[in-house]
């Protein structure tokens, strides 16, 4: 069991910015916000990376995270967002404990180029994505291998 400092806030040891509370879940405003809105919706239980969490603290993330996304989306204005949910720190994780980004993104708030809104601007997430291939075989393989874990 980890102890962070978002099992700290949980506990009200540590001020934050809470939007939201259930018996499960905490919701919190980024203290480094990538744009505008920018929340972390956050489990009670201290597991440190999502293949930890329970059923049950999963399932409340779950119900939670479309309403609070709602919600930021109508305050800012935002038509888009990224859901981002980083597990290890080679994937980027800096706090060990479960939560979910909410991050809202604005491309019209970014530079215009020829007059548009240049997509690789703006207040948000940007990540690079360099898709590889998947043959037939290594399909059937790996999901054989998967599908006899679950
Ligand atoms: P990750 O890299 O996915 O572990 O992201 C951790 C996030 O937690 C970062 O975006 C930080 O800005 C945020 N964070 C760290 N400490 C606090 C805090 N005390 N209150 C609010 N957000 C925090």
């Amino acid at each position: 069991m980890t102890d962070s400092i978002f099992s700290k806030i949980i506990r009200n040891e540590i001020s934050s910015h809470k939007i939201y509370e259930d018996d499960f879940v905490i919701a919190i405003l980024d203290i480094g916000p990538l744009s505008e809105g920018h929340t972390l919706v956050i489990p009670k239980e201290p597991a440190a990376t999502m293949d930890e969490l329970s059923d049950g603290h999963a399932a409340a993330l779950g119900r939670v995270l479309p309403r609070i996304a709602r919600a930021i989306k109508k305050v800012t204005g935002a038509e888009s967002y990224n859901i981002l949910q980083n597990n290890g720190a080679d994937a980027g994780q800096a706090v060990e404990h479960v939560h979910f980004h909410i991050i809202p993104r604005f491309v019209d708030r970014g530079e215009i180029v020829e007059g548009k809104p240049d997509k690789e601007n703006g207040p948000g997430l940007r990540t690079t994505w360099k898709p590889g291939t998947l043959t037939q075989e290594e399909a059937v393989e790996l999901g054989k291998h998967i599908k006899r874990l679950l």
